[in-house]
């Protein structure tokens, strides 16, 4: 089920509002708020810094004056903090009992393993973890085509999936509470990787004299790769690194020609070194007559 733009669930029912604790006000855990507030929800609020929320007050939010005092106000409990060490600063210092019959819908990224320890330690105190993982920045939050990831005990998840739909989409992927946070991480290599290409390119072109918007369509055209997702991933899972179409060797002199390209002209060339290293590593363990996808079997074992 999934929500339209009205507010309505794809069933066509309006959620009753339900009352929902938000604790972390950063940008992400503000912009939450707001969208439970758009869509009729009592919402309360905690922040570490409360100047932060008065601007949530005064569309209606209630601060609590303790993260306590907010647990204890609603059944459903966002976390919205920097990274698990934070989840554990907030929630170390309330009694057990405020957490008891929580169910915390953690949207605090950080590991697997962190969430998965989490998961087991809010049981441990008699509540529940749903893990989430947000894949859009707060300006997506409140619009039904933007998605979430969350994991956890599913019959937990669905009781609540209405009210979590006024945040994004909901993609509920398993019970396991740390494969939200698994998945978010693959999300979030290859944004990071990807961007920071982005950002490799930029430095070059500024090199030369051309501008960001000289690149623009160059960068769309490069940085959409499904043709080459849709060709590789059958050929991958199926072990098939065959050199028909591309071969290592080939994207090994392409990757250094990138690398002088690069510092010919002064720029920095830390991350084409190391997506060339990657490649000699291929090279050394054989896969030169290969597709460059057997560049998976490489980064499968730690190089260390
Ligand atoms: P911020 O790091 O800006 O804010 C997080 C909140 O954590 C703040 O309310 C901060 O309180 C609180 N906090 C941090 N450390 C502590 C501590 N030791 N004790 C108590 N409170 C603490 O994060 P965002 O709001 O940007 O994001 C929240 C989560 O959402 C993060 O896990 C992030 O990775 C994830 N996310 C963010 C996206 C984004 O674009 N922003 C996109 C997708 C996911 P205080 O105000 O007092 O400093």
């Amino acid at each position: 089920m999934s929500t339209t733009s009205t507010g309505t669930t794809s069933t066509g029912m309006t959620p009753a509002p339900a009352h929902v604790t938000v604790i972390g006000l950063g940008p992400m855990g503000r912009a939450m708020t707001g969208a439970f507030l758009d869509r009729g929800h009592h919402v309360t609020v905690w922040n570490r810094t409360p100047s932060r929320a008065d601007a949530l007050v005064a569309r209606g939010a209630v601060l609590a004056a303790t993260a306590e005092e907010a647990l204890g106000a609603s059944e459903l409990v966002v976390l919205s903090l920097t990274d698990y060490d934070a989840v554990y600063a907030v929630l170390s210092g309330v009694a057990p009992a405020a957490l008891a019959g929580r169910v915390l819908v953690n949207l605090t990224s950080d590991t697997p393993a962190k969430a998965r320890a989490g998961a087991e330690w809010v049981a441990e105190r008699g509540a529940t973890q749903i893990t989430g993982g947000v894949l859009v920045p707060p300006s997506g939050i409140g619009d039904p085509e933007s998605s979430t990831l969350y994991s956890g005990p599913q019959s937990v998840f669905e009781a609540h999936r209405p009210t979590l739909e006024a945040l994004t989409g909901t993609d509920y992927r398993g019970e396991d509470p740390g494969l939200a946070a698994l998945l978010y991480q693959l999300n979030m290599v290859m944004f990071w990787t990807s961007l920071t290409s982005y950002w490799q390119a930029v430095a070059m072109a500024d090199a030369h004299g051309l501008k960001a918007a000289d690149i623009l369509p160059l960068a769309v055209n490069a940085l959409d790769l499904t043709r080459f997702l849709e060709f590789y991933t059958p050929r991958v899972d199926a072990g098939d690194h065959t050199g028909d179409v591309d071969r290592l060797a080939m994207g090994a002199a392409s990757a250094e020609h990138v690398l002088h390209t690069a510092t010919d002209a002064g720029v920095d060339g830390a991350l084409p070194a190391a997506v060339l290293d990657l490649f000699k590593r291929g090279l050394a363990a054989g896969h030169g007559a290969d597709s460059c996808s057997s560049l998976v079997e490489i980064l499968k074992r730690s190089a260390t």
